[in-house]
C-alpha cells in the first residue's frame, strides 16, 4: 500500500505542476516571439563590394562596424562550385602588392587572416597557372569587411565570395543598425517562412 501523501507533499506537486506549466507557457510564448520575428537578409546585388559594374569604388565596411555585436553577424561566404580556384585569387592576394620572390603578390587581402589557400592534387612548379587552389574563410575571424568580396567580384574575379547574414548569430534586432547605415539599402527583413525577396517573388 502507497505511503499517504501529507499535505505539505501535495503542495510541493501542486507547486512543481504549475511551475512546469508556467515554464511551457513561457516557452511557447519566446517560440511564437521569434517565429513572429523574421529574419534581415543582405541582397547581394545591392551590397556595393559585390554589385557587378561597381568598379574601382572605396570598399564598404558597414557590414563588419555596424552591427551590434562586437564580432559582426555578417560573414564572407565562397560559394566553391563558382571558384575559379585561382593561382592568383584576388580576393586572397592584394594583387596590387610587390611581386615576391615565387611570383606571388606579397600581402594578403584579408586584414584578419581569414582566409587560407591550399593546393589542389600536387603542385607542378614548372606551370604555376596550371594549380589550383582551395580558398577557405575561417568563419570565426571574418567580420564581414567586405574586402575579399570586393576583390573577387567580376572581372577581376568570379565572384564567388559573398557576404551573408549568419542567422545563427544575428539576434534579429528589430532595427537593424547595419540596415539602417548601409548607404546601398541592400537589407530587407522578411517575415518568417520568406526566403525570397520581393522582388524575386513571381
Ligand atoms: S552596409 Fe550595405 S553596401 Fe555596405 S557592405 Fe553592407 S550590404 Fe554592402
Ligand atoms: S570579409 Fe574581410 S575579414 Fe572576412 S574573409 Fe573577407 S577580407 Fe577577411
Ligand atoms: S539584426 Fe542586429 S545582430 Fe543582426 S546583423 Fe543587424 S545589427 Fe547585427
Amino acid at each position: 500500500m502507497s505511503e499517504p501523501v501529507t499535505r505539505r507533499e501535495m503542495l510541493g506537486h501542486a507547486a512543481r505542476g504549475a511551475a512546469l506549466l508556467g515554464l511551457g507557457g513561457t516557452a511557447t510564448y519566446l517560440i511564437v516571439k521569434a517565429d513572429r520575428k523574421g529574419v534581415w537578409y543582405l541582397d547581394i546585388n545591392r551590397c556595393i563590394n559585390s554589385r557587378l559594374g561597381a568598379t574601382g569604388v572605396p570598399v564598404c565596411e558597414k557590414c563588419a562596424t555596424e552591427c551590434v555585436l562586437s564580432l559582426s553577424a555578417i560573414r564572407a561566404v565562397n560559394d566553391h562550385a563558382k571558384c575559379g580556384r585561382c593561382y592568383i585569387c584576388p580576393g586572397y592576394f592584394n594583387v596590387t602588392s610587390a611581386v615576391d620572390e615565387d611570383g606571388l603578390p606579397s600581402e594578403k587581402l584579408c586584414p584578419r587572416d581569414a582566409i587560407s589557400r591550399t593546393p589542389i592534387g600536387e603542385v607542378d612548379p614548372n606551370d604555376p597557372a596550371n594549380n589550383y587552389y582551395e580558398y577557405t574563410i575561417d568563419e570565426q575571424r571574418c567580420n564581414g569587411c567586405g574586402k575579399c568580396v570586393m576583390g573577387c567580384k567580376e572581372p577581376a574575379g568570379l565572384s564567388s565570395i559573398r557576404l551573408e547574414v549568419r542567422h545563427d548569430l544575428c539576434l534579429a534586432c528589430n532595427r537593424c543598425t547595419i540596415a539602417s547605415a548601409c548607404p546601398e539599402d541592400a537589407y530587407e527583413h522578411r517575415p518568417p517562412g520568406v526566403t525570397t525577396a520581393k522582388n524575386e517573388q513571381t
